[in-house]
């Protein structure tokens, strides 16, 4: 089976509502002709109304990066998939390392984040991967399926074919230091294999797996190339339109 690309871009805490303006504007102009790959924006939570204005006459996602599973109630701060869904976001990011290691988010709450999106008609990214500890300690893959499971305990196998699976190991986050493709495609293997044990065969050849840490335009290429790299979730590169734009269309043949 051949897996659409997906490429987001997670934008974090980094940009006003009115540079989210201007970046959604470059990303558009530059990216929505790419009609071969999914491409997600990831904008702070203020600035995901008007982004959506912006970008509904593009075939470009927005995505959320955190939410609640409860749709409504007393949750000072948070945002539910309710809330989102009717906003117009189409994809929501849950589990990222940064939640995980500074606002103690668990596995058990990443599954039930997953749940609740898909209540809601909502595509979650899932973000899992191993600290350098663990990946020096040789529990890359239990950590990797530790996570995994959980996650994904409370979907059917529709829901999991929907569901988008970040690997992102946390020491390539941020640091310039890329997983070597072939590093990532035995991760990204392993964790299919891991699905078709919990799933159909339908379902795991159907669920699309980023890559994700220190994503750029120079190492996309190399990336996509292996078997099981479905697309990439993007840190800091997809704060630049242009750069963006050249990891977006990896596939054609750029000077990059
Ligand atoms: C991320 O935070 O999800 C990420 C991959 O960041 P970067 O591309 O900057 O490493």
């Amino acid at each position: 089976m051949t897996r659409r690309p997906i490429i987001a871009g997670n934008w974090k805490m980094n940009l006003t509502v009115t540079e989210g303006l201007a970046l959604a504007r470059g990303v558009r102009d530059r990216c929505a002709r790419f009609r071969g790959v999914d491409v997600v924006v990831g904008p702070a939570a203020m600035a995901l109304h008007p982004i959506i204005e912006r970008l509904a006459d593009s075939p470009i996602g927005v995505a959320a990066q955190n939410c609640h599973w409860a749709d409504k109630g007393a949750f000072t701060g948070e945002l539910s998939p309710v809330q989102l869904a009717e906003v117009g976001c189409t994809h929501v990011i849950i589990g990222h390392s940064e939640r995980r290691t500074l606002f103690g988010e668990t596995d058990e709450n990443v599954g039930k984040k997953a749940r609740s999106l898909h209540d809601h008609g909502l595509i979650p990214i899932v973000c899992i991967g191993e600290t350098l500890a663990e990946r020096e300690a040789g529990t890359t893959l239990a950590v990797v399926t530790r996570q995994l499971d959980a996650a994904i305990a409370l979907l059917d196998g529709d829901e999991l074919s929907r569901t988008v699976l970040a690997y992102e190991p946390v020491w390539a986050i941020g640091t310039g230091k890329t997983a070597t493709p072939e590093q990532a495609q035995d991760v990204h293997a392993a964790i299919r294999a891991r699905l078709a044990e919990k799933a159909g065969a339908e379902a795991t050849e159907a669920v699309r797996i980023q890559y994700g840490g220190s994503v750029k335009p120079t190492n996309i290429r190399a990336l996509m190339a292996q078997p099981d790299i479905d697309g990439a979730l993007v840190g800091g590169a997809s704060l630049d339109s242009d750069s963006f734009a050249r990891i977006v269309s990896f596939e054609e043949d750029v000077d990059r």
